[in-house]
């Protein structure tokens, strides 16, 4: 008789098949996105618990990351005057009892059952008296054994189902099974070269450290992996442009940029000159441009990109420029056409506005080739869009717009030429991790004449004086914005609180005498436009708003903004919020309220607002708090996440697999040696689409 076999088990292998799983668990796994051992091998733990650093409740000091084991002594859901649920548990143990506050996790209820055994980890708030937003794991007895020798205990994301037992087991078996069989997209050669770990040995060492040193190790060899994968598609784009020279030379001798200019009310900063000088250079050389033209708020970056695009017009090639909203798109529109004024430029807008008369005769025009320089929203990139002529595509605020628009672009012509406007100071980190080799030229002198801004934290005890204060900038004749932070996608929440706001200053009786009216996404577009022209008007003195005004508008009689529940923005956000103020001569005053639930740290992290103007300081600060993914869009940069790898903090091993990749590219520009064959299956597994669109045509 033949004897029975075990499975064989391969990286490829799913879930299913592994002991103790089968079909209804793999389901449950399937709910995570995973489905195969790899996938279950790449679900890196979130954190790890720590048993050596245990203590007793009793014991907790503020400000060290402990953590506590105890049981559940009672757990509610709690509605915040803002709307969100969040959740509250009291952990008990023999020495005391410690409340753990989760922000908008209502669901939590379903873990911190009463009487559950649970580890938490984390800090405990001074001011609070609670732990904020720890780690936790509801306990079970290999868990305790495991904590009880004082080892790390890693703490996989989980689903409905399958508990942080299941979880490791799983995992265990996962690696006994294929660890070693995972082909190491990572060529010895370079791992060689950098003194990097296997990748079997890596993800058993993620997963089940033996102790720091070696999650060290597994952690930094495999946040090299994604690095090392990120910038070899950059590489591999960057050739791929190079050798084709696909792009246009599209610069006139620029007469019509001097006639535009000559009528200037003001003539451009030194910085200003150079970044347009390194623009016009790139527009006439014939491989594409992708350059970065990054300037706070109020730097002056719209004259630039509009002289830049009068070279391309006058050469005879079509230009599209791309805002975030239509509100802006019909306002650039506008700052265009006056800063155009007595010369013969030929511009047009596209928005969902526009007549349906008007925009197919533009549609047609655009069509035969007809130069022009084009407003609009992403609409432009819809495929009824044709721009046979297209040379140059501007993109106002870069963290809108991601690779996939790029390459939806490309295809509209040859490939144009981009140049991204963004107040956003990327870090470096960001922007070779996510470009490769973009080029920027920065404005850092702000134009002058302009007024100082004072930023100011205070709390909401403050009102009636930040209140008293707004009364008497509008009694001088000046104008106001409030700002709400956007409380969920789609905005019905956040439309509510708006409207809550809005009603509570439009009845105050200090505010009275004023106009004081209400913009949020939710409003019809035309009701938007109403608005923001009553605003730019004056005949609205008080803005209460959520996001929209967040880029571009320009209204310099605005000199005081306030901004509630301020906290819950990232700090770049803040610093390009408060450049909606400070545009004219006057000085300006930027009011940053934290909600009642901010932490002492969230407050702390808003005075460096108040401390600093300078853009760059406040990225690096908010990029280290809040790492780069909400912050800078990642999810729309159409590029995979980042697991492990760091961008605050990884900057040298970005260096290293940087150059890496380059000189892997280099010597097999089409990975075809068997030794990168592991490399290429990587990429086109991951990267298949930003592959694809880079070397698209
Ligand atoms: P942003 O960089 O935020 O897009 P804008 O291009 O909107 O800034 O410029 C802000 C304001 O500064 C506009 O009113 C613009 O006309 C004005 N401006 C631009 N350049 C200069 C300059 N060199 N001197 C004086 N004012 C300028
Ligand atoms: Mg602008």
């Amino acid at each position: 008789m033949p004897a029975v076999k075990e499975p064989r088990l391969e990286a490829a292998s799913r879930i299913q098949f592994l002991r103790g799983v089968g079909p209804t668990r793999a389901a449950l796994f399937e709910r995570l996105g995973l489905v195969t051992l790899e996938d279950l091998l790449r679900h890196y733990p979130r954190a790890y618990l720590d048993a050596r650093r245990f203590v007793r409740i009793a014991d907790l000091r503020p400000g060290e990351l402990v953590t506590v084991e105890g049981r559940v002594k009672h757990a509610a859901a709690l509605r915040t005057r803002v709307g969100r649920t969040d959740f509250v548990a009291t952990i008990e143990d023999a020495s005391g009892t410690i409340p753990c506050y989760f922000f908008g996790q209502p669901f939590l209820a379903r873990t911190f059952r009463h009487g559950a055994r649970v580890v938490v980890s984390g800090e405990l708030d001074a001011l609070e008296g609670r732990m904020l937003n720890p780690m936790f794991e509801v306990v079970e007895g290999e868990v305790e054994e495991r904590l009880h020798v004082g080892r790390l205990v890693p703490v996989h994301a989980l689903t409905r189902g399958i508990t942080a037992r299941g979880m490791r087991s799983a995992v265990r078996h996962a690696l006994e099974a294929a660890a070693t069989r995972i082909p190491d997209p990572v060529p010895e050669e370079v791992r060689r070269a950098h003194g990097l770990l296997g990748l079997g040995e890596s993800l058993a060492q993620i997963h089940l450290p033996d102790d720091d040193a070696h999650l060290a190790d597994a952690r930094r060899r495999l946040a090299f992996e994604e690095l090392f994968l990120l910038q070899s598609v950059m590489e591999l784009r960057r050739r791929a442009l190079q050798q084709e020279g696909r792009g246009l030379s599209s610069a006139g001798p620029g007469s019509l940029a001097a006639a535009v200019r000559a009528k200037l009310p003001f003539t451009l900063t030194a910085d200003q000159e150079r970044a347009l000088e390194e623009i016009v250079s790139d527009l006439r050389a014939s491989h594409p441009m992708h350059r970065l033209l990054l300037g706070d708020v109020g730097s002056g970056k719209t004259v630039v990109a509009l002289l830049a695009a009068l070279h391309a017009i006058e050469a005879g090639h079509q230009v599209a420029f791309m805002a975030p909203t239509e509100i802006l798109a019909r306002q650039h529109f506008a700052t265009l056409t006056g800063l155009c004024a007595g010369a013969e430029v030929p511009l047009a807008v596209l928005t969902a506005a526009t007549p349906a008369k008007e925009r197919r005769a533009l549609l047609a025009r655009l069509d035969a080739g007809e130069a022009a320089l084009v407003l609009g929203t992403h609409a432009l990139l819809d495929e009824k869009v044709k721009l046979p002529r297209l040379a140059l595509a501007i993109v106002d605020e870069q963290h809108r717009f991601g690779v996939r628009q790029r390459a939806t672009l490309a295809q509209k012509s040859v490939i144009p030429d981009v140049l991204v406007l963004t107040a956003t100071p990327i870090p470096r980190t960001l922007t070779l991790a996510w470009y490769g080799d973009l080029d920027v030229s920065r404005l850092r002198a702000r134009p002058p004449g302009r007024g100082r801004l004072v930023t100011r934290v205070a709390g909401e005890e403050k009102f009636p004086h930040v209140i008293d204060f707004m009364a008497r900038e509008l009694a001088a004749g000046r104008q106001a914005f409030v700002v709400l932070p956007l409380i969920e996608e789609g905005g019905r929440l956040e439309a509510r609180a708006a409207e809550a706001e809005f009603e509570r200053l439009a009845s105050h009786p200090r505010l009275s005498p004023h106009k004081v009216a209400l913009l949020h996404g939710r409003l019809k577009a035309e009701d938007k436009q109403a608005v923001m022209e009553g605003f730019a008007a004056g005949r609205i003195q008080v803005l209460v708003t959520t996001t929209v005004v967040e880029v571009g508008v320009d209204v310099p009689n605005a000199t005081l903004m306030v901004v509630e529940n301020a906290e819950r923005f990232g700090l770049t956000q803040l610093h390009q919020l408060r450049g909606r103020v400070g545009r004219g001569a006057a000085r300006s005053v930027c009011v940053l309220i934290p909600g009642p639930t901010a932490t002492t740290r969230a407050r702390e992290r808003l005075d460096v607002l108040s401390r600093t103007e300078d853009g760059f300081a406040i990225a690096e600060a908010d990029l280290e708090l809040r790492g780069p993914g909400e912050l800078w869009g990642t999810r729309q940069s159409g590029l995979p996440r980042l697991k492990l790898a760091d961008l605050a903090r990884d900057e040298a091993l970005l260096e290293e697999a940087r150059a890496a990749a380059r000189a892997l590219v280099e010597a097999d520009p089409w990975l075809q040696q068997g030794a990168h064959a592991a490399l290429k299956a990587a990429l086109i597994g991951q990267y298949r689409e930003p592959l694809e669109l880079a070397l698209a045509g």
